[in-house]
């Protein structure tokens, strides 16, 4: 018998060995189950060696799998048991004292993984830095810092009067608290004169302590540059810091009605508290201007969890917030995952903002996963918008959340008037219609900015052939090529695949290869023609590509130096520019028509979002919108009553069609280079979903299956896509349903040549 936990005795004793052993494992549970980071919904057991202490739950250990060694996560210390020692391996290394995450995290995690239908070990992981998961160390690197010895401090400087820089650098030393190596250059003390001074040991370097976790109160408040609140405002703030407990609030107020001073004025207690805040917002609304608003309030450590962080900077971040060293922490996405010690406050800013979910992998939307998070902690979450999602909107209004609102704007700027221009057979230059460019001139002229929304980058979004007709499209997926001139390029935005623009028609050899479509590149150029005395600036993907260059920009608009802003929805996002009076959206009309339910409640979305930029400070707006259908009854409910009306019916039609958020959406994806295997995988998924619809769907609460079909856009980067939607009216109905048939999926033949995925509560179908 071979026993992990045997010492190298005489051979006689084995059997006292293995039972005293056995009798160790049964008192002091050393069997753990660990959660790795395979694609697989179940844990696995190890035994803890003796030389071991028995790893607390929620710290990293290495285990042997296969034949590979894996870092997972300890989730449970086991009973012996019905388990069979022998067939266990042994875990090989701990790599943490003390649990990563507090244990409410651990429960949220443990609740996504159930509830997302998806392997814990990967979610453990992906909710831990990088640099953790590679196994690094969770001490938080203090600072060193330079300062004066006792000698130094008993010196008078006057000895060093002979040497001129030493003598300047020791003055600095005298005034200033302890400092960096790179503060002491920024303060012009050189290496060689700080070694000179460290040499006569007047000069020494220690880690800096770190502070006590969690000590700012409310003398770190700075009340400067708040403002006095109006009275709804004042009501907000006194409703969401009424209960420390777990409530949601909708704070549901249009653009510029001073929703982020009301975020500010809400912390105050929280801060004061001596508590932490953490603030989700949206990928694009993580700009230093942000930042610079929470620290010009709030004297206290702030993390900043944006995408320009290097793995260290995030680990340090990530740590800082766990020990209680930072008071606020603002971050995208993946920032719902930063432990607390002293979690006071959850905000989502933008709440409907749709890159809170995460469309691959691990597909959880962290808004929804901050309600888990507040309920908890049991600590008030609030989440903001002025075009929230329907299902927070139908929460607010079934009385789940409280709704708080906010109806006029704060810094008296009047509302904008809306238009909606008819492009039937209108000539248009650039997607560019007479009456808006009369609109442009008109805005310009009085000296205001104007800003021209087009949600698709680049130079065109088709290159086809004037003699043959030949249409360049990609070949991994069902795409055409989107010409970007400026760079001579065509690309498919759906896979990156990317060519020198072609000079000649590939199939007839004719020169004559033409562009269609309009895109944010050419629109710019088109401007640039008609009003040469205008500049402009153009945000998308592609003029914000280089690190910083978003920022520049937006510093330009604001200081005037642009006045002609082209950009996609990037653009549309948070941003006050005071001087822009005219708005212009102009072509929605795909989204009109769109497979897509949602496609309507996002239009809705980007129009108000776009429309809230129009007229800011004291100048009056003007939103117009170009359509082949200006009598379509969504534009018209848009332009003329704004966006409750629209929730209003846009809910009696969901609940009529029985869509979300009435009924309950998963939305299983498959994926193959081979089109074969995937009617394999189908075939054998019919066979299960089959009979479990028989078995779990009964009358009242109905679980239906809509395909197998083929996904939107069918072959993508080289594989065809397929999907099947499944729904019900009760969704503890439907995830029964998908965790039985994920089961019975993962044991299937053709599993293991097709990719799948499951989504639940998908917010894109395509
Ligand atoms: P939102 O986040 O709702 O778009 P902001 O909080 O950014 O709105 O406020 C819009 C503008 O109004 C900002 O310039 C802000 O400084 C100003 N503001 C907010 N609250 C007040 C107030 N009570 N009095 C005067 N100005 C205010
Ligand atoms: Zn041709
Ligand atoms: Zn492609």
């Amino acid at each position: 018998m071979k026993n992990p936990l045997l010492f190298s005795g005489e051979a006689d004793y084995t059997q006292v060995y293995i039972s005293i052993n056995y009798l160790v494992l049964m008192s002091h549970a050393l069997l753990v189950e660990v959660a790795l980071a395979i694609p697989l919904r179940k844990q696995f057991s190890y035994l803890c060696p003796l030389e071991f202490e028995l790893p607390v739950i929620g710290s990293r250990v290495c285990v042997p799998f296969g034949s590979r060694s894996l870092t997972g996560i300890v989730t449970a210390h086991l009973e012996r048991g019905e388990i069979n020692l022998n067939k266990l391996k042994a875990i090989t290394d701990c790599l943490d004292s003390e649990t990563l995450q507090p244990s409410t995290m651990l429960k949220m995690l443990k609740w996504a993984s159930n509830y997302y239908v998806y392997s814990l070990g990967e979610i453990y992981q992906q909710a831990l830095p990088v640099l953790l998961r590679k196994g690094a160390s969770t001490d938080i690197v203090q600072q060193q810092v330079w300062q004066l010895t006792p000698l130094g401090k008993s010196t008078d400087s006057e000895t060093l009067i002979r040497a001129k820089k030493q003598h300047q650098a020791f003055e600095l030393f005298e005034q200033h608290p302890p400092q960096t190596t790179e503060q002491l250059r920024q303060l012009d003390i050189s290496a060689a004169t700080q070694k000179a001074l460290l040499q006569k040991e007047l000069i020494e370097q220690v880690s800096l302590a770190l502070p006590l976790p969690c000590a700012w109160n409310e003398q770190q408040l700075n009340s400067d540059d708040r403002h006095r609140l109006n009275p709804e405002q004042a009501i907000c703030v006194a409703a969401i810091n009424a209960k420390a407990s777990f409530q949601t609030s909708l704070l549901l107020g249009i653009t510029g009605s001073g929703k982020t001073e009301v975020y500010l004025q809400a912390l105050e207690s929280v801060i004061a508290a001596g508590k932490q805040a953490l603030i989700l917002v949206p990928e694009i609304g993580l700009t230093p201007q942000t930042l610079h608003r929470f620290q010009s309030r709030f004297n206290v450590p702030i993390v900043f969890l944006h995408s320009g962080l290097n793995d260290k900077e995030r680990l340090d971040g990530w740590l800082r917030a766990r020990a209680g060293q930072a008071a606020i922490i603002i971050g995208t996405r993946s920032a719902i995952f930063t432990p607390m010690v002293a979690p006071g406050i959850i905000i989502v800013d933008e709440e409907h903002d749709n890159s809170f979910k995460q469309q691959d992998t691990f597909r959880y939307n962290a808004r929804d996963l901050a309600v888990v998070r507040a309920h908890l902690e049991n600590i008030p979450l609030v989440l903001g918008s002025a075009t929230p999602s329907l299902e927070t909107l139908h929460n607010a209004k079934s009385g789940k959340y409280q709704l708080l609102n906010l109806t006029k704007r704060a810094a008296n700027a009047s509302e904008a008037s809306h238009q909606i221009i008819d492009i039937k057979g209108v000539q248009l230059q650039s997607g560019m219609s007479p009456q808006l460019l009369e609109l442009i001139k008109h805005h310009l002229t009085r000296g205001n900015q104007v800003m021209l929304f087009l949600n698709r980058r680049g130079y065109a979004p088709a290159l086809l052939c004037h003699e043959c007709g030949w249409l360049g499209e990609c070949q991994r997926c069902d795409a055409h090529y989107t010409v970007h001139q400026r760079y001579q390029y065509i690309q498919c935005h759906h896979c990156g695949s990317q060519h020198p623009l072609p000079k000649q028609c590939p199939d007839c050899s004719s020169t004559q290869l033409v562009t269609a479509g309009v895109g944010t590149e050419q629109l710019e150029l088109t401007l640039n023609d008609l009003f040469p005395d205008y500049k402009t600036v153009r945000i998308d993907r592609d003029s914000t590509r280089r690190k910083g260059a978003l920022d520049k920009s937006i510093a330009g608009i604001n200081n005037n130096d642009y006045q002609i802003l082209i950009g996609t929805q990037m653009l549309a996002k948070g941003h006050h520019f005071p001087n822009v009076t005219l708005v212009a959206l102009l072509d929605v009309d795909g989204a009109l028509f769109s497979a897509d339910f949602r496609a309507n409640e996002k239009l809705a979305q980007l129009y108000l979002q776009v429309a809230g930029r129009a007229g800011r400070a004291s100048k009056p707006g003007q939103v117009v919108l170009q359509s082949h259908h200006p009598e379509h009854q969504l534009l018209q409910r848009l332009s003329q009553e704004g966006y409750l009306p629209f929730t209003e019916s846009a809910l009696i039609e969901r609940k009529a069609a029985q869509l979300p958020p009435f009924w309950h959406i998963a939305l299983l994806r498959i994926e193959s280079h081979d089109n074969t295997q995937i009617q394999q995988f189908i075939a054998e998924l019919n066979k299960h979903s089959g009979q479990l619809l028989v078995q779990l769907s009964s009358k009242e609460t109905p679980v239906r299956q809509i395909g197998p079909m083929p996904a939107p856009m069918e072959r993508r980067a080289g594989r065809f896509r397929w999907q099947v939607i499944f729904e019900s009216s009760k969704r503890s109905q439907l995830h029964k349903f998908v965790v039985m048939l994920s089961d019975q999926l993962a044991h299937t033949k053709s599993n293991r040549y097709v990719r799948w995925s499951l989504d639940v509560d998908p917010t894109d179908m395509v």
